[in-house]
């Protein structure tokens, strides 16, 4: 079994752009609001196919590896 992808484990690391939820072909991706009115993503786990699209978009891990 492959692992869950990580979007973000600070909420620094995530500017809730959406890139991920739009680009996830299950939909396994939803936009959560936190309690300050940002959204972040949530994964369902029980539709991520663990294809890594969603990382694969997100700027902050394209930055990271550039
Ligand atoms: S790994 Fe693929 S299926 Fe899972 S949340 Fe990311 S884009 Fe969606
Ligand atoms: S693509 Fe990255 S920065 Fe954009 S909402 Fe998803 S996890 Fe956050």
């Amino acid at each position: 079994m492959k692992e869950l992808p990580v979007l973000y484990k600070r909420k620094e690391e995530c500017c809730g752009c959406t890139a991920c939820y739009s680009i996830c072909p299950k939909a396994a991706i939803s936009m959560v609001e936190d309690g300050e009115g940002f959204e972040y993503p949530q994964i369902d786990e029980s539709k991520c196919i663990c294809c890594y699209q969603c990382l694969k978009v997100c700027p902050f891990k394209i930055e990271k590896e550039a």
